[in-house]
Parts: structure tokens; C-alpha cells; sequence
């Protein structure tokens, strides 16, 4: 665990004494789960459903906020069990897939969608032969029902695909009124307008929140970044803490604290609750 901001001791000691109105909102992919190969084969780092329920004892909600489908999240996170023993402790955990576009809580365990942006269809169409152009053919397309993502991770010659993908990808998705988020190794297609910036403010408004933790690894985790920091302007404690990987090191220069991988999150997930337990306590 790295202290990266001078201030980060004290938000760290900030956030552990509000625990009873903090949020914990945390991305799935590279910080929950180990990234690997096949997005399809991601699994949640095996210490991660007692950590869940960790945090569901000391803290005023948990969020899994990511660019994944929330169905998909429930289920390679197996989240059914925890959401019960969050039901249990009278905490909602909250999945808001597609960048917040979807929602689904422990307590209505229903997935709330909005339609499929106009224009992915056509996208979807154009994209064969645009992957052919780029000499990228058999890069993996994923269909997410609210965007397109084209994988690049296991092309033999991934991250060159990638960069000769990422100009002619962006002019088809303005063609068709959408946007380009690029990720690590993932170049995803979705309409304008929805990021995890939006998730974190709505959440933190809707649970009244006194504070706000957030965990990310890549770029679609900026915004969230952007509005934590925000929501400590307007006087809430947070901590914004980086998973950090030889891949993608933008996040660095934004968070308070970095740790390596989803095994960091979770070391450091469980000694703030610790900490927050003790701070709990009457002295
Ligand atoms: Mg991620």
C-alpha cells in the first residue's frame, strides 16, 4: 500500500471515523476481479465475497459500479449469497452496470435498463468489415445490449490492433452518434452522455452519503475519480485508491493511495473496516 497524496493519511482516518455514511463504491474488473484472457472466465479474487460482507457490517452501502453488463457481474461475482448476507445486516449492496446506465440492489434484485442507444445496431453491422480494414478481423466483439466492446487481449499482435483500431473504430462510432471509451485492451462503443461519474453522484445523493470511497484500475473509472474528488470540495470524507497494473497508469496522478491488484484492494478493504470498527468503538 502506497500513500500517494500528502492528504492521505487523513482522509484515510477521515473516511474510517464517517463509516456509518460512507459509500464504498468499487470497480469489478481488475479490482475485484483478476483481469484475464477471456473476459467471459472472470471470477471475483476469492477473499472478495467475505470482504463484501466486511464492508456491508461497518459501512452505509456498497456499489459494484462497472462497464459490464450488471446481469453478467451477478453472475461471475455469484452475488446472489452475498446480497443475502447483506440483506442480513440491513445493507444494500448496489450493481450499476454499463456505467451506471443499469441498476440493480440487494433489495430489488431486479436489473433496471434503459433501451439500447439508436445507432448500435447499424455499428454492430459496420463493424466486420472495419475490423477487416484495420487488420484486426478476429478481435472479440462483445455485444452488451447498451454498447459494443471489441477485445483485443488475445489477438496475437494485441496491442498493435489495438492502437491501429482505436482512429477508424472512433469515426464509425461518431457515424452512428456514439462514443468511444478505450480500455485496457478493451475499445468499447456506447452512447454519449452516462460514465461512472454520473453512478457516484447519483449514489452518494441517494444514500445521503457523509462519504465516499472509490477503487478503479482504468480510464472509464476517471470520471468517478473526478466526482469523488468533487464531493470532497462539497465536504464529504473520501479516499480514492488505485489498483494499480503495469498496464494503465493514468489513475495514479488522481488517487490518494495505490495497491497492487485486486489482492491490494481487498488487504486494504479489510483494514479500513478494521479501522472503522475500532473508530466505532466508545472509548
Ligand atoms: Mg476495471
Amino acid at each position: 500500500m502506497e500513500y500517494l497524496s500528502a492528504a492521505a493519511g487523513d482522509r484515510w482516518h477521515a473516511v474510517a471515523a464517517a463509516a456509518a455514511g460512507t459509500v464504498i463504491g468499487l470497480d469489478f474488473d481488475g479490482t475485484l476481479a483478476p483481469i484475464v484472457d477471456d473476459p467471459a472466465q472472470a471470477r471475483l479474487h476469492p477473499q472478495a465475497h467475505g470482504v463484501l460482507v466486511e464492508l456491508a457490517e461497518v459501512f452505509a452501502g456498497v456499489a459494484i459500479i462497472t462497464g459490464r453488463p450488471a446481469r453478467q457481474v451477478i453472475a461471475l461475482g455469484e452475488l446472489d449469497d452475498v446480497a443475502d448476507a447483506f440483506t442480513e445486516r440491513g445493507t444494500v449492496l448496489h450493481v450499476l452496470g454499463q456505467y451506471g446506465n443499469e441498476t440493480w440492489s440487494s433489495q430489488q434484485r431486479r436489473i433496471v435498463s434503459p433501451r439500447p442507444p439508436r445507432g448500435l445496431g447499424a455499428f454492430l453491422a459496420d463493424l466486420p468489415a472495419t475490423l477487416r480494414a484495420a487488420g484486426a478481423p478476429d478481435a472479440y466483439v462483445e455485444e452488451k445490449g447498451l454498447a459494443v466492446a471489441v477485445h483485443t487481449r488475445r489477438l496475437p499482435d494485441g496491442p498493435e490492433a489495438f492502437g491501429r483500431l482505436m482512429t477508424p473504430l472512433r469515426q464509425l462510432a461518431t457515424t452512428h452518434g456514439l462514443v468511444l471509451e478505450p480500455g485496457r485492451s478493451v475499445i468499447e462503443a456506447r452512447a454519449p452522455g452516462t460514465h461512472k461519474g454520473d453512478a457516484v453522484v447519483r449514489l452518494a445523493r441517494e444514500l445521503d452519503a457523509s462519504g465516499f470511497l472509490f477503487a478503479g484500475d482504468d480510464l472509464g473509472d476517471i470520471e468517478a475519480f473526478a466526482a469523488v474528488a468533487e464531493l470532497r470540495g462539497a465536504g464529504l470524507a473520501t479516499l480514492l485508491v488505485c489498483s494499480s497494473s503495469d498496464e494503465q497508469g493514468a489513475l495514479l496522478s488522481l488517487a490518494d493511495i495505490a495497491v497492487p491488484g485486486p489482492d491490494g484492494v481487498l488487504d486494504l478493504l479489510r483494514r479500513l473496516s478494521a479501522d472503522a470498527r475500532e473508530a466505532a468503538q466508545p472509548s
